[in-house]
C-alpha cells in the first residue's frame, strides 16, 4: 500500500477551501519531503526512495457540493482526495467527524504515516477527539521537525516561545499533529502557490466514502447554526498587509485603521482587548486565542506587545508599530517604531499615501 499523509481539509460556508487549508497542504508537502529524507537515511523502516503522497480528507453531507474544494486541494498539493459523506456531517461536530475518520481508517484498512490538522477552532476540537478515539498520540501547535537517530523529533514551543520541546511518537500508532500556520515553509499570509494546472488536477482521483454511524454518538458539543456571519473585509489569515489596533486605538482609532487598511488593500487586525471592547470582530483577533498571521507588512497601532499577541504576529516580514510609550514591548519585535499618538500619526500617513498617489 502506498505511503500517505492525510490532511484534514476545511471549507468555508460557500464550500471553498480556506486559505489556511491551502497553507496546511503546502506544509504537508514539506513534511512529506522531510519524512522521505528520514526514510532514505535509514529510519522509519520503509523502503528507501519510497514516495509519500498527500491525501486530503473532506467531510460533508453532500459530496457533490465539495467537488470544487476537492479540485482546489489537488491544485494545492493533494495527490488524492477522499470525501467522507454523511448527513451527520452537515454541521461540524468533533464526535461525528472523529467517528467518521475512524470508520474510514478501519474500513479502508489504511494506516497513514501522519494525520495533519491546521489550527482552526474546528481542527483544534477534532484532532484531540480523533486521537482519543484511535488511542493515538497527538501533538498540537507543531512548528517544525528534525530527523533524529531514533526517528523524527517534532518541535513545539511553549510560554510564547521561551521554552522549546521536541517530541517523538512511539511506533505503532498513526501520529496526529496540528500545525501552526506558516511553519514548515508554509505561507500563512502571502498567497500559497498552485502546484498543478486545472487540467492536471481534473485527472486526480476523488473517492467518496459513505459514513453512517454504527453506534449512537452523543453530540454534547452540537451547535445549531442559525445564521452564519460573513467575515468583514479581507481575511487576516491570507492578507499581505494587516493594519491592527489595540486598546490605545478606541473606536475613532479603528475608523482610521480601517481607512489605512483599505488604502493599502490590506486587512484589519486587533488585539484581544480591542475585540473584547467590541471595536473589532473576533475573526480579526491576532494572537494566542485568535489567528496566527504572517503578512508581508504588519502595522500595529496602540498595541503594547503582550506575549499572547506577539505569538500571533511575529512571523510578519516587516513590523511597523505606533505607540505613545517608547518602552512598549511591541518595539522589541518591530522593524520600524513610531513613538506618537496614533490619532495624529495615522491621519498624516493616510494623507501622505493619498497625495503620493495623486
Ligand atoms: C490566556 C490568554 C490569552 C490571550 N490571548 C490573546 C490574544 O490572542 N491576542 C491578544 O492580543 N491578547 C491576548 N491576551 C491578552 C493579552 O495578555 C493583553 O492583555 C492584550 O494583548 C493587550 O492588548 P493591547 O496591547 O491592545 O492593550 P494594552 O496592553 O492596554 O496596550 C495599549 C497600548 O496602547 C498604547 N497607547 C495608548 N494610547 C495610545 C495612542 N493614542 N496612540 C498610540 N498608542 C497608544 C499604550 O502605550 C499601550 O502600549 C490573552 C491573555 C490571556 C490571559
Amino acid at each position: 500500500m502506498k505511503k500517505e499523509i492525510w490532511v484534514y481539509l476545511e471549507t468555508s460556508p460557500d464550500d471553498r477551501l480556506y486559505a489556511g487549508t491551502k497553507d496546511l497542504l503546502a506544509q504537508a508537502g514539506a513534511i512529506a519531503q522531510l519524512l522521505r529524507g528520514a526514510v532514505l537515511n535509514g529510519k522509519g523502516g520503509s523502503a528507501a526512495g519510497e514516495d509519500i503522497g498527500l491525501r486530503g480528507i473532506l467531510t460533508g453531507a453532500e459530496a457533490g457540493r465539495l467537488e470544487d474544494a476537492a479540485l482546489e486541494a489537488v491544485l494545492y498539493g493533494a495527490r488524492e482526495v477522499t470525501v467522507i459523506e454523511g448527513k451527520e456531517l452537515e454541521t461540524f461536530s468533533p464526535e461525528c467527524c472523529s467517528d467518521a475518520f475512524a470508520q474510514l481508517l478501519k474500513k479502508t484498512r489504511r494506516k497513514p504515516e501522519l494525520i495533519l490538522f491546521g489550527r482552526s477552532p474546528d481542527a483544534m476540537d477534532l484532532a484531540p477527539a480523533l486521537a482519543a478515539r484511535l488511542d493515538a498520540g497527538m501533538l498540537s501547535d507543531c512548528v517544525g521537525a528534525v530527523p533524529g537517530p531514533e526517528g523524527i523529533l517534532w518541535e513545539r514551543h511553549a510560554f510564547g516561545g521561551s521554552a522549546v520541546s521536541f517530541v517523538r511518537f512511539r511506533e505503532g500508532k498513526t501520529p496526529i499533529i496540528s500545525v501552526r500556520p506558516g511553519s514548515f515553509g508554509g505561507k500563512a499570509g502571502a498567497g500559497v502557490p498552485c502546484l498543478r494546472t486545472p487540467a492536471e488536477a481534473a485527472a486526480v482521483p476523488v473517492t467518496r466514502f459513505g459514513y453512517q454511524p454504527d453506534r449512537v454518538i452523543a453530540r454534547p458539543s452540537l451547535i445549531r447554526v442559525l445564521e452564519s456571519a460573513r467575515e468583514q473585509g479581507t481575511d487576516i489569515g491570507s492578507a499581505d498587509v494587516i493594519v491592527a489596533g489595540g486598546n490605545g486605538a478606541g473606536p475613532e482609532g479603528f475608523a482610521l485603521i480601517r481607512e489605512l487598511a483599505g488604502l493599502l488593500h490590506g486587512a484589519v487586525g486587533a488585539s484581544r482587548i480591542a475585540v473584547d471592547k467590541g471595536w473589532a470582530p473576533h475573526s480579526q483577533l491576532i494572537g494566542q486565542s485568535g489567528k496566527t498571521v504572517a503578512p508581508r507588512l504588519y502595522i500595529n497601532c496602540g498595541i503594547s506587545g503582550s506575549v499572547q499577541h506577539i505569538v500571533g504576529m511575529r512571523d510578519a516580514a516587516c513590523v511597523v508599530s505606533v505607540n505613545t510609550d517608547p518602552r512598549a514591548l511591541i518595539f522589541n519585535v518591530s522593524d520600524y517604531g513610531i513613538v506618537g499618538d496614533l490619532h495624529r500619526v495615522l491621519p498624516e500617513l493616510i494623507r501622505e499615501i493619498r497625495s503620493s498617489r495623486g
